[in-house]
């Protein structure tokens, strides 16, 4: 099939008016989305921060036994609300721990410090499988985690509210799962609440690599973590972007793949990278008064998170931090001191942003749970020079597909440029467009218009490659 690249079918594209080759238009919004978006409540949310931090403290080595005060007290009640939820949504939710013990020998060396004798650490899971044969094995998590910390590290007894790092991402993850688990989704949705972020992701490691030994398809990962202050150390107040970090060279990429990057490129192509482009897309979509700003960066300089963790084991995973982050209220025991207030407290933090979060969050999630999986096997037609670019991929699994998009950018540009509708196909040429000087990518569509994310091609395989001109 070769067809010329066509500006009319791209402006409908961006208009939102997807039209296949044949037949009816696609919808350019899914409506099932739109309602979970309105169905997300900053009220709840609300709650959910402030009986977080009800329970005093959630550091890690906190008291367990106590009841209403510190780590154990909360990880049993983030575990009965979400029950409360599964039996509201006819109990398909499925709601348990993820316990384990922690040695300090098994620590980061940098960390072990953190965790000086053996340590029970409890996840909070909640799995909401999905409904489509074909899909249910693709699994896309959201993550918070509800442990906290103050000033001392290793201070277990100080007060360490944690309502903005992490009680908001926390309020995310489970304001989804209520919402969502009364919905049906093609693929397997997991709604995580972490322990021991703060002493070095050790929750979400393991909850990664148990993921990965046991072959699970983590198609993607959406970490929450301190998503809900507006106003930063300076006067500047936003409550209308998000920041969204991915990595870009994958942190497990293996001497192939940097053989490879080297000589084609793909340093802003990562599967996390094109993640971070879905959920800026999906704002566009869903959330129009809210934006992505995407950082091409793991995390905040120097800085980590649960992410990193799913990146480590293969995931593609990126983090949400709100725009401005004031550091007098993380980290930091409550106190008065010249006048000003430190402490992560639920006063300084908005429910009405947090709650955009989550729309961003659910809309990102449900897209993806009821959309394509992303084309396979996607590779250039020919090696090395050609006037034009041929892409060819397999067929995609699921039996809900309408087509294809192929989409390119300059190699400068952050974001998909241009995206064209090429229908039920497996191959499509772009005449007069150079790989050289482009980036390509190919997506699938279903026919409501969900959208998968986005593959870029690989070189040819040699079985078909052509020698170059
Ligand atoms: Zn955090």
């Amino acid at each position: 099939m070769q067809i010329r690249f066509d500006a009319f079918a791209v402006l409908l594209v961006w208009v939102g008016l997807v039209i296949p080759c044949s037949g009816q238009p696609l919808p350019a919004r899914n409506p099932e989305v739109e309602k979970i978006v309105q169905e997300i409540s900053s009220q709840n949310i609300k709650q959910i921060i402030e009986k977080l931090v009800s329970f005093g403290t959630r550091h890690t080595l906190s008291e367990t036994d106590a009841e209403g005060r510190g780590i154990g007290a909360a990880r049993r009640w983030i575990k009965s609300e979400l029950e409360k939820y599964s039996r509201e949504s006819g109990g398909r939710l499925k709601v348990e721990f993820d316990s384990f013990i922690i040695d300090p020998k098994d620590i980061e060396p940098r960390y072990r410090s953190r965790v000086p004798k053996p340590t029970e650490i409890v996840n909070v899971v909640a799995t909401l499988p999905g409904s489509r044969p074909d899909s249910a094995a693709r699994i896309y998590v959201v993550s918070g985690h509800y442990d906290s910390m103050c000033t001392q590290m290793m201070d277990t007894k100080c007060n360490a509210p944690g309502a903005d790092d992490d009680a908001s991402g926390t309020a995310v993850s489970m304001e989804l799962a209520r919402v969502m688990s009364k919905y049906q989704f093609d693929a397997t949705l997991v709604f995580l609440s972490v322990a021991g972020e703060e002493q070095g992701l050790i929750g979400s490691t393991h909850w990664a690599r148990m993921a990965k030994e046991k072959n699970w398809n983590v198609a993607a990962m959406l970490n929450d973590d301190i998503v809900g202050n507006i106003q930063g150390g300076g006067e500047e107040i936003n409550n209308q972007v998000v920041r969204v970090f991915s990595e870009g060279v994958p942190v497990n990429e293996t001497e192939a793949d940097k053989r490879l990057r080297e000589a084609i490129g793909g340093e802003e192509d990562s599967p996390s990278r094109q993640l971070a482009r879905y959920t800026e897309e999906t704002a566009v979509k869903y959330v129009p008064d809210f934006k992505v700003m995407m950082v091409f960066r793991r995390d905040r300089y120097g800085r980590g998170g649960d992410h990193t963790a799913f990146n480590e084991s293969g995931f593609a995973a990126v983090r949400f931090s709100e725009l401005h982050e004031d550091f007098r209220h993380q980290h930091q025991t409550p106190r008065t001191e010249g006048g000003v207030q430190y402490g992560d407290l639920p006063e300084f933090v908005s429910p009405g942003y947090i709650a955009q979060v989550a729309r961003l969050n659910a809309a990102t999630l449900a897209s993806l749970a009821l959309g394509p999986v992303a084309p396979e096997n996607v590779r250039f037609g020919s090696a090395r020079q050609a006037y034009d670019t041929l892409i060819h991929w397999s067929a995609n699994p699921g039996s809900n597909v309408a087509g294809y998009a192929v989409v390119w950018r300059d190699t400068t540009a952050p974001d998909w440029q241009h995206e064209l509708y090429v229908g039920n196909v497996t191959e499509f040429t772009l005449k007069g467009l150079s790989k050289d000087n482009l980036i390509f990518g190919v997506r699938a569509v279903d026919k409501e218009g969900d959208l998968s994310p986005v593959t870029v091609p690989r070189p040819p395989s040699p079985q078909r490659g052509t020698p170059g001109r």
